[in-house]
């Protein structure tokens, strides 16, 4: 049993934005601003280590899809997209999904942007060359 599958097969609620044969775009039921919107695959992954890689082409593409309607019906030109995976991660659906966030200015989303900002690990040359070397090909 999968909240996002039981809104696929129509036994839970949703406000649909866009689908197509393989993904649906709704409205997250929680939503942190105006317009944020979910998007998945119609078949059931638990997140991106088991997301079959065309699936995952054509949920992409309608994120893009999604930012496009955001734009012209919204005038939205500033969005965050967060893919979550694990529970270390905060993922609390595990059905794969992308959060479609639109941005307005002073929208009091700091968290969002503290993320980035001076949150950054102390690491020096001898680190990086130990991460990129255990990483690469
Ligand atoms: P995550 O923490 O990335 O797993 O996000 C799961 C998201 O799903 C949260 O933002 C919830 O608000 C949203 N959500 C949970 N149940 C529903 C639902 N029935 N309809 C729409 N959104 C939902
Ligand atoms: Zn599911």
């Amino acid at each position: 049993m999968c909240i996002f599958c039981d809104i696929i097969n129509g036994k839970a609620k949703s406000y649909k934005i866009y689908e197509n044969k393989s993904t649906l775009a709704f409205l997250d039921i929680y939503p942190i601003s105006y317009g944020h919107i979910l998007v998945i695959p119609k078949k059931h992954y638990e997140n991106i280590y088991s997301m079959d890689n065309e699936i995952l082409t054509e949920v992409i593409k309608t994120v893009k899809t999604v930012t496009e309607l955001l734009k012209e019906k919204l005038g939205i030109n500033d969005v965050n997209i967060i893919n979550s995976n694990g529970r270390i991660a905060n993922q609390t659906v595990f059905h794969y999904h992308m959060h479609v966030i639109p941005r307005r200015e002073n929208d009091n989303l700091d968290f969002i942007d503290e993320w980035w900002v001076n949150k950054y690990i102390k690491i020096n040359d001898t680190n990086f060359n130990e991460i990129m070397n255990k990483l690469k090909n």
